[in-house]
Formats: structure tokens, sequence, C-alpha cells
């Protein structure tokens, strides 16, 4: 196994490569009668406090997501800051996030954060949005019982049944009956669903199952279905979820070269701006992007400036831009390929710079074929105008990479 030192010079390398060619208090229930939007927020001039919906806690509003750092001291300075929120997962490097998180958190008060995490089912097919015959109940509730052995925790606060999309999905029953059994083990305080596609029905159909606290969702100022998604929150919300905004990044920068930064403070205080967002769990991988993700809660007000700095470069060309996540090329290819899954590797990729995530997400799209290599031309048309045969090609090359060599 690589050292240390030697695995991080082989990611640095692969990033030169990627570059080139082919290139993350106390908090029990106050006043669970408390209800939603503005009434559910005070904000006490320093940190903006912000209530989950009917779990009652109150926490300030600016999170954590975890899965881009794997760097103990980062995590523990965002405690020590006042950050409450952490969401980990097990999917993120196999577990190694969430054992991460269980040392920083060894020997914190039990009341001090709230960590959330999710265990990926075993059978989705993204295409559709839907989960399959192959998710076992047994096998996820075995992983999310492996979860707390690995922090070493005896519950969490908030356990996600992630990759939710359909309406299906959300009411798919075997995987529903394990999410109410292990709350009501007390495995975990609360439970919700974690959605980045189809969100707009996913966050409905979580309210309309009445099982689920809380919703976590895709949220971004570039989200094609924005609006859906606002008025998705709006019905769940009013039906008393707590809501998670992830994603909140809008990808970092606005072109694959990563010469156009997204400006960070913009594009989350777009998402605080909207009050039927509880929380947010924007992903920190430097101690600079966490103390200004916190500043942030200090004057949360999107200035004029700050929301030009939103709209899109004109002068940039599509070569270099993100996919936009619209699924406009659902079910176009011939061979299936699940194109905006991919899409979502190759950003991580380039953009997050977090090559294990995309290697895992370039798996999680298939078993890592690509007909694109036998196909002359491309028959998807992305309304994006992105060359898609061009940037399947080029993440399809983490495939060949070991995954220890990324960790
Ligand atoms: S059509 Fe293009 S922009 Fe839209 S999801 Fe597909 S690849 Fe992305
Ligand atoms: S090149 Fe286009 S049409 Fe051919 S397999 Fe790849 S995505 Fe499908």
């Amino acid at each position: 196994m690589p050292s240390k030192n030697r695995r991080a010079f082989i990611k640095q390398g692969l990033m030169g490569a990627t570059g080139a060619g082919m290139a993350a208090h106390s908090l029990r229930s106050v006043n669970t009668s408390e209800s939603r939007s503005a009434s559910a927020e005070k904000n006490t001039g320093k940190i903006l406090y912000r209530t989950l919906g009917k779990t009652g806690i109150r926490i300030p509003v600016v999170g954590m997501g975890t899965g881009d750092t794997d760097n103990q001291h980062l995590v523990k300075a965002a405690l020590d800051r006042g950050i409450v929120l952490y969401a980990t997962s097990r999917y993120y490097g196999n577990g190694r996030n969430e054992e991460m998180m269980g040392k920083v958190l060894n020997g914190r008060s039990r009341d001090s954060y709230l960590i959330a995490t999710s265990v990926m089912p075993s059978g989705i097919d993204h295409q559709q949005g839907l989960y399959t015959a192959e998710s076992d109940p047994a096998k996820f509730r075995g992983e999310m019982e492996e979860s707390l052995k690995h922090m070493g925790l005896d519950y969490v606060d908030i356990f996600f049944l992630p990759f939710a999309a359909r309406r299906e999905s959300v009411f798919y029953e075997p995987l529903m009956r394990v999410m109410e059994d292990v709350k009501k083990e007390g495995k975990t305080r609360f439970i919700g669903i974690a959605t980045h596609n189809f969100e707009p029905e996913a966050i409905r159909a979580a309210a309309d199952t009445g099982i689920y606290d809380l919703v976590m969702t895709a949220y971004n100022f570039k989200h094609h279905q924005r609006e859906a998604i606002d008025d998705a929150l709006d019905y769940a919300v009013g039906k008393g979820l707590g809501t998670i905004a992830m994603k909140t990044m809008a990808g970092i920068y606005w072109d694959k070269e990563r010469t156009r930064p997204i400006n960070a403070r913009a594009a989350l205080k777009w998402v605080i701006r909207n009050k039927n967002i509880h929380a947010t769990v924007p992903g920190i991988t430097t101690f600079d992007q966490m103390e200004s993700n916190y500043s942030i809660m200090d004057d949360p007000a999107l200035t004029d400036e700050e929301e030009k700095s939103l709209v899109p470069p004109q002068e940039l060309p599509v070569s270099r831009s993100y996919c936009r996540r619209c699924r406009a090329c659902s079910g176009q290819c011939p061979e299936r390929v699940d194109i905006p899954t991919l899409m979502r590797s190759y950003m991580y990729a380039y953009a997050y710079r977090n090559l294990a995530h995309a290697r895992q997400t370039l798996f999680h799209a298939g078993d890592g074929r690509l007909p694109c290599l036998e196909c002359k031309t491309c028959k998807v048309k992305c309304a994006a105008g992105l060359d898609i045969r061009d940037r399947l090609l080029d993440i399809r090359r983490l495939k060949d990479i070991p995954e220890d060599l990324l960790v």
C-alpha cells in the first residue's frame, strides 16, 4: 500500500494529467411546535439559527459536508468554531470518511454536534430514479449498523435514504420499513431522504409518506429546477419537514480549467436566502473556506454585486463549462449509458478534485463498461452543447486507476 505522501503525490500527478488532457450548544429539541419559515428563524447578529422543521432542533444554518476532506484537523476546527451539523456517508471512501468522523467526534459532548449519514442501497437505477430488487433491505440495515460501529456511536442524529428520486423510490416499501425500524430502535433520532435527481418529486413524496422528518436536497443558484424545488420545499416545510441543502457551491468553478472560481460566499448566501432551507452542508476542504462559510452568518444578505457575480460568464465557451444536470440527454443513448451520473463523476474530478469520489460515481453509473469507445459518432444531443462522447471517454480513464491510489 503506498505511503500517505506517495498517495498525495500520485493524486497530485493525476490532477495534473486531468487538467492537461483528461484531464466538498445544546441540540435537544427546543420547541417542537415551532413552525415554518420566517417564524423558525432567529438571527442573533453573529450566527443565523434555523429550526429543522418538526425535529425542533435549532442550529446554525451553515453546516459542513465532510465528503471532500480526510483532514481531521479541519473538522476539529469546524467543531471548535461552532459548526454543528456534519453530513457524511458510508459511501464516502467506502466508510473511511465515517471512520475519520468517529475519531474526531470521540470524546466530544454528544450534545454539541449533529451527525447525519447515509448508506447506499445495493440496487439503484439512476436513469430511472428507482431502487431495484437488488436493494437488499437486510444488507442496507446491516450497513447502517456498521456505520455506527465505525463512528463509535450508539446512534446518529439523522439517517438519510440516499438517491431517492422518483415517487416510487421514496415509497419503496422494503427500504421504508428499514428506515422506520432504525428510528424506532433508537439507532437514529430522525430519518430523511437525500436527493439529487428528480428532486421536486422526491421532496414532495417524502412529505407525503408521513414517516420522514427531513429532506436533504441538491440546491444551488445554477440548478435547472430551482423554481420547482422551491415549490416542493414550500410543500414539505408546510408539512413540517426539516430541510437541508447540499451541493450548494454549484461546482466551485465555472470552467473545467479552474480559472474562473464561482463566488462561494455569494453561492452560499443565495441558498440561505431561501428561508425554507433550514440548514446547509457545503463541502469544505480548507480552513479559509470554513471560516468564510461561517462568517456568512454574520451578514447573510446577498449584495447586488454578489448577485451579479452569480450570472454565468457570457464569454465562457461550451467546451469549458459543466453539465447543467438538466437530464435532457436521459434515455437518448441507444446503449443506455447513464450520462447524467457520469457527468457528475466528471464534475467531482475536475471541479471538486475528489478523484476517489469521481471514480466511485463512475462505477456507480454502471460496471465501468463504456460503449462510447466503439461508437464512432455520439447519437446524443446535449441541451448545453457539450461533447458527451469526449467527456465520457475522458472520465473513463479513472476506471483503470486502482482505488487505493486515490485515497
Ligand atoms: S443534456 Fe447535457 S447538460 Fe443536460 S444533463 Fe445531459 S449532459 Fe448535462
Ligand atoms: S458515444 Fe454517445 S451514443 Fe455512443 S455509447 Fe457513448 S453516449 Fe451513447
